[in-house]
């Protein structure tokens, strides 16, 4: 009772279609590699959301049609946190664990989140 209704889905951030290869296509953003879309030609990244609870959306737009898509990319497992834990702990320079050794995590606040997935993989030291 008194409890604030819960924020609606549709708050304000864009929102696209979802798309038909979730998997793959999550598997070719973490590559890097370009991103086919389900109506022909490649998507581009757009923007990406992260979202409160740790989780994130990206946009994606398809080059030939406009239509968008997007992405939803999961939180921070506790093997990736402990992952980025011990880099710190280690004195090197936290990476993205999805991304690779290439994508240094950046400081947000008190987080380290990718600028790719929008993912806060830890907090920072
Ligand atoms: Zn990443």
């Amino acid at each position: 009772m008194g409890r604030a209704p819960k924020k609606a889905d549709t708050g304000g951030r864009p929102s696209g279609l979802p798309l038909p290869d979730p998997k793959g296509a999550l598997k070719a953003f973490y590559a890097g590699t370009r991103l086919e879309s389900p109506v022909g030609g490649f998507l581009e990244v757009l923007g990406v959301h992260s979202l409160e609870d740790g989780s994130a959306t990206v946009i994606l737009e398809c080059s030939t049609s406009s239509i968008r898509f997007e992405l939803p990319i999961k939180a921070a497992t506790r093997t990736e946190k402990a992952k980025v834990k011990q880099a710190l702990a280690d004195g090197s320079d936290p990476t993205c664990p999805r991304h690779g050794s290439e994508q240094r995590l950046f400081r947000e606040g008190s987080l380290l989140v990718c600028h790719l997935c929008g993912i806060p993989f830890g907090k920072a030291a």
